[in-house]
């Protein structure tokens, strides 16, 4: 058992149903300003009969309607430009940010004081799973622009006392320069631009094995979920590598514990639900719905995520008893494929890749042939023999996956790279067909 920096008398270590208390009694703290000052939100609770703090049960908050990204987008479209989820007067807010738009328009969402103290305190419960503290040096592969991303996590360490190394405006030879030269102990990114900076490094002859960086947090992407992907992350850059999830109009409500055996969700500042995909009820295994507890100022209640997820039964070895999701978020449901008859998340495809570490950058098209789909790969092989790397991929994915495919070899750096949110799936069916 690892000993955490956290004392084991904290919110995380409670029993359940204390747990369960304080997280109804934290929700009915903010229900009397929601219904006094936020539109969006005042509507739903009255629709499930919470008409004072008070009404505000286990029975009744089942009956709130859940919330959906498509629902806030078009608030947003309907109430422009930042919608009616908003409790208090617009000068009272203090940041403004929006999401990658990596699925249609994008979000705009604002905080106020309070409510982005309540992120930074999300991410540093990241921080402290991972056994980041005060005396370590984290740099940021980000670019610090409107995309909340490790802006919040950079609060986190504001909060922690770690100190902080900006890598925005620079490009990945100016990071690594920066990340030896300040012996950096911790880097943030996405897992796909780690691999990137690997590959830079590898290019320049920096061992990074060698570098002072320990431990890598990951968030934007599944990668560093999946244990292939996992594996290649902490062997080129010799450090721990740990997973986050979270999202701008949620909060980073996921974090892995030095156990590294799932995703930890964070029970103290928000309440989980996970749903049946066709019922719509309670289940071990489908979409993540969640509320936070700490951004009275623009909150979501019953708000589904997207996310498809599995739920651990076991307590974990760290002693937490926060629940936890096995291998993370296992997709975006709609990201899901049907290829020839067998439902795959790309995510699945991605993991058996990263076994080859021939194999630099992939990218996946979908087709429409006939009834069925069809995937193709490209694959940029920069070590070994291209064709046998591409047919050895072939049959590990249709051993592991039970996909049949075909893929193609591409000349190296042909496939572009990625600093947030990598784009590898390319869908060329008609949609609607
Ligand atoms: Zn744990």
């Amino acid at each position: 058992m690892s000993v955490d920096r956290e004392a084991s008398g904290g919110p995380a270590y409670m029993d359940r149903e204390a747990l369960q208390n304080s997280q109804f009694d934290r929700l009915r703290e903010g229900v009397s300003a929601l219904l006094a000052g936020n539109a969006f939100y005042a509507e739903k609770l009255r629709e499930a009969g919470v008409d004072a703090a008070e009404d505000l049960t286990r029975e009744t908050y089942a009956q709130i309607p859940f919330t959906t990204k498509e629902e806030l987008s078009a608030d947003q479209d309907a109430h422009p430009p930042y919608g009616r989820n908003l409790t208090y007067p617009i000068d009272r807010y203090t940041r403004l940010h929006q999401t990658s738009g990596t699925t249609g328009r994008p979000l705009r969402w604002m905080d106020d004081a309070a409510g982005w103290e309540w992120f930074g305190k999300g991410w540093r419960a990241v921080f402290e799973g991972a056994g980041v503290g005060p005396e370590d040096r984290v740099f940021f592969a980000f670019s610090f622009g409107p995309f909340i991303g490790f802006w919040s996590a950079f609060e986190g360490c504001r909060q922690l006392g770690a100190l902080v190394l900006p890598g925005g405006a620079m490009d990945s030879h100016q990071r690594l320069l920066s990340i030896v030269e300040n012996e950096a102990t911790v880097l943030c990114c996405t897992p796909t631009y780690a691999l990137r900076l690997a590959e830079v490094a590898a290019e320049e002859r920096i061992d990074l094995s060698a570098s002072s960086i320990r431990v890598t947090i990951h968030a934007g992407e599944p990668g560093a979920a999946l244990p292939n992907t996992r594996n290649l992350i902490e062997e080129t850059w010799g450090a721990k590598c740990f997973d986050h999830a979270g999202a701008t109009e949620v909060g980073p409500w996921g974090f892995e514990c030095r156990e590294q055996a799932g995703l930890h969700l964070n029970e103290s500042e928000f309440i989980f639900e996970v749903i049946d995909l066709e019922t719509g009820e309670s289940a071990s295994e489908g979409e993540l719905v969640v509320t936070n507890l700490g951004r009275i100022a623009s909150p979501v209640i019953r708000y589904r995520t997207g996310d498809f997820v599995r739920l651990s039964g076991a307590l974990c070895a760290c002693g937490r008893t926060y629940q936890r999701l096995e291998g993370g978020v296992q997709g975006r449901i709609d990201d899901a494929l049907i290829v020839r008859g067998v439902n795959v998340y790309p995510s699945a495809i991605e993991n058996v890749i990263r076994e080859f570490p021939e194999v630099a950058e992939f990218a996946a098209d979908v087709y429409r042939r006939g009834a069925m789909d069809d995937l193709q790969l490209r694959l940029e092989v920069t070590q070994g023999d291209g064709p046998a790397v591409a047919r050895a991929v072939e049959r590990a994915i249709r051993d592991k996956l039970g996909l049949r495919i075909e893929s193609t070899v591409v000349a190296h750096e042909d496939l572009p790279r990625f600093e947030l949110k990598a784009k590898r799936f390319y869908d060329h069916r008609v949609k609607g067909d």
